[in-house]
């Protein structure tokens, strides 16, 4: 969908806040499907989590400021996070030092959560996303996104730590099509990728490492400019996926 300012999603109305996965701006669900406003605070508290951004333990923003950086209501909110407890991916606790914390046992609770139709349906949909964004952006992306891929290509090739390839991973997807389709693109993968991260365990370091191949051929085939390969390692990627 092109909105009112003639971008792609809800993004980037004349006087907001641009949107941001990490955690300043705004941004606001899309119509996949229709993810509600809860779905939006799962599924970018998920993503938080993968970014390392947050981790196991460690206390979440009152539910205010996520309200504010969601660009949704403080009620809605409050009862995401709430079924996020009753779930078991988060801790309330009282008191002077309380709050809602992610819980310590958060990968355990995910990997119950496992639905594996869905996750292939987003997935689905994420090749979509990439193959489109590679057709169009080819022989157009602007070199200095894709030197910080590039970087991150090695920066993989050279991690062990397992929370840090998935990490990387991740970053890669939203570095990607941030880098060849703009902010708001990058918002909507970061909506397919939060969700995918409560539907699927993180990837395993040797799956992750597979991937990096096709991250790196696929980066050479854009600076290129040849679009078929480029597709061709978008398609790759996603084949390792389901291995
Ligand atoms: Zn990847």
């Amino acid at each position: 969908m092109v909105n009112a300012a003639g971008k792609f999603g809800p993004y980037d109305q004349p006087g907001q806040a641009r949107a941001s996965v990490v955690g300043i701006g705004q941004a606001r669900a899309l119509p996949l499907g229709g993810q509600s406003g809860s779905d939006l605070v799962r599924s970018r508290i998920a993503l938080r989590v993968r970014l390392r951004s947050v981790r196991p333990g460690d206390r979440l923003p009152d539910a205010g400021v996520l309200a504010e950086e969601l660009g949704i209501s403080e009620i809605t909110v409050r009862r995401a996070l709430e079924g996020m407890c009753q779930d078991g991916l988060l801790d309330r606790r009282r008191g002077r030092a309380g709050g809602t914390f992610v819980a310590e046992d958060w990968d355990t609770v995910v990997a119950l959560m496992h639905d594996a139709d869905e996750a292939a349906s987003l997935d689905a949909f994420h090749l979509l996303l990439e193959c489109g964004l590679v057709a169009h952006g080819s022989g157009e992306a602007p070199a200095e996104p894709l030197d910080g891929l590039r970087a991150m290509v090695e920066e993989m090739e050279l991690a062990d730590d397992p929370a840090h390839l998935a990490e990387l991973e991740a970053r890669f997807h939203l570095d990607l099509a941030e880098a060849l389709g703009g902010s708001a693109i990058r918002e909507f993968a970061a909506d397919l990728l939060g969700r995918l991260c409560l539907l699927l365990p993180a990837p395993q370091p040797e799956a992750v490492r597979e991937q990096n191949r096709c991250h790196a051929e696929l980066l050479a085939e854009l600076g290129r400019g040849a679009t078929d390969p480029a597709v061709q390692a978008v398609k790759a990627h996603h084949r390792s996926r389901h291995r």
